[in-house]
């Protein structure tokens, strides 16, 4: 950590408390904390989390010029936008503030969400990349988890840092989050350090199906010893709205029912063949096939095997015959 890069996190970490003061102590932050409370955030939540807002009138440039702070080191922390004139004015204008924190508790970056929906600006503003924060590496939440998913719980992996808090406060306090990315293999190497166990939670949505689907296949391009499971979220809710409407314990159901990868991977096939068709049902029973031939037990292929015979009522033997040159393919 070079000096100036503890001057950067300091330079964050003040932001923080002003964000955080805004959003809890004054009249400007009222519909912030409105809009916090309405989504079932509770202050302890907010203290914890150390949620804050960026009003409408930009405040962190003059709090910042009142403490005499370096212009270089503030144009390099990513809180502000540059004019052609080379002026500095916040980034961060009317958003709920997150502070992004590094494994080591470090706040790094900020992201921030709109109050309101109607609006053609992004819901979500992320700082950009700094010296401090490259969002490939991150992974929201880990400092608090870590010690959680060390004592035996399984990582849990959602797609927003919203379904992270949600849970925390539900009591489920091993959830990690990449900042709106596909997975990558650093964060991969970085959750294989810490466990072998991950459920990945993400969305119930459409998109939220196809995050899952590039996550598995992320998970297997890494030589990664871990046993990955997948979560279903019914009705297109993702895990926030999930725990909101039915609770934590009932997220606790969702999680020991979780499925194999495999097993979401035929669903999901599943659910885009067109199993009207002849056409249609054998090129599903040959994508369903490879997907069998790279489960590693053969036990549970054969299992996987009468499963898929029964239900088009087809020779298992002429199955097997078909997986048999895609497992020597596979080796
Ligand atoms: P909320 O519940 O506040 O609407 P969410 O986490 O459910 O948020 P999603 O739309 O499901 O939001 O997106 C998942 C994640 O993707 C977000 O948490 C955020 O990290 C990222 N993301 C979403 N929209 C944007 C955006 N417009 N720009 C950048 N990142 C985004
Ligand atoms: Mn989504
Ligand atoms: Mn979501
Ligand atoms: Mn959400």
């Amino acid at each position: 950590e070079t000096s100036e890069q503890k001057q950067l996190i300091e330079l964050h970490e003040q932001a923080v408390k002003l964000y955080h003061h805004i959003l809890i102590n004054t009249k400007m932050g009222e519909s912030a904390l409105d809009y916090l409370h309405h989504r079932g955030v509770n202050d302890e939540t907010i203290d914890l989390y150390q949620l804050g807002y960026a009003p409408q009138q930009r405040l962190l440039k003059p709090f910042f010029d009142e403490r005499q702070a370096d212009y270089q080191l503030l144009r390099k922390s990513g809180l502000f936008s540059e004019t052609q004139d080379g002026k500095l004015r916040d980034r961060f204008v009317d958003r709920v503030m997150y502070p992004i924190r590094n494994g080591t508790g470090q706040t790094v970056a900020f992201s921030g969400r709109l109050l309101a929906k109607d609006s053609d600006m992004p819901k979500y503003l992320n700082s950009p990349e700094t010296e401090l924060f490259n969002k490939r590496k991150i992974l929201f939440n880990l400092d608090l988890a870590r010690p959680n998913i060390r004592s035996k719980q399984p990582a849990l992996l959602f797609e927003g840092f919203m379904d992270v808090i949600s849970a925390y406060q539900g009591g489920i306090k091993s959830g990690i989050a990449s900042m709106g990315t596909s997975l990558t293999e650093q964060q991969i190497y970085d959750i294989q350090r810490i466990t072998r166990e991950v459920i990945v939670c993400y969305d119930g949505d459409a998109p939220g199906q196809k995050a899952i689907k590039r996550a598995i296949d992320a998970f297997k391009q890494t030589d990664h010893q871990l046993d990955l499971k997948v979560v279903s979220i019914p009705d297109g809710m993702d895990p926030d709205e999930f725990i909101r409407n039915r609770g934590a314990d009932k997220f606790q159901t969702l999680l020991q029912q979780a499925q194999s990868p495999v097993d979401f991977d035929l669903n999901y096939l599943k659910q885009e063949a067109n199993l009207k068709t002849e056409e249609g049902q054998a090129a599903y029973i040959s994508e369903a096939l490879k997907l069998i031939s790279t489960i590693s037990s053969g036990i549970s292929q054969d299992l996987y095997l009468n499963r898929l015979a029964d239900s088009f009522s087809i020779d298992k033997q002429v199955l097997k015959q078909q997986l048999q040159p895609l497992i020597r393919k596979n080796v």
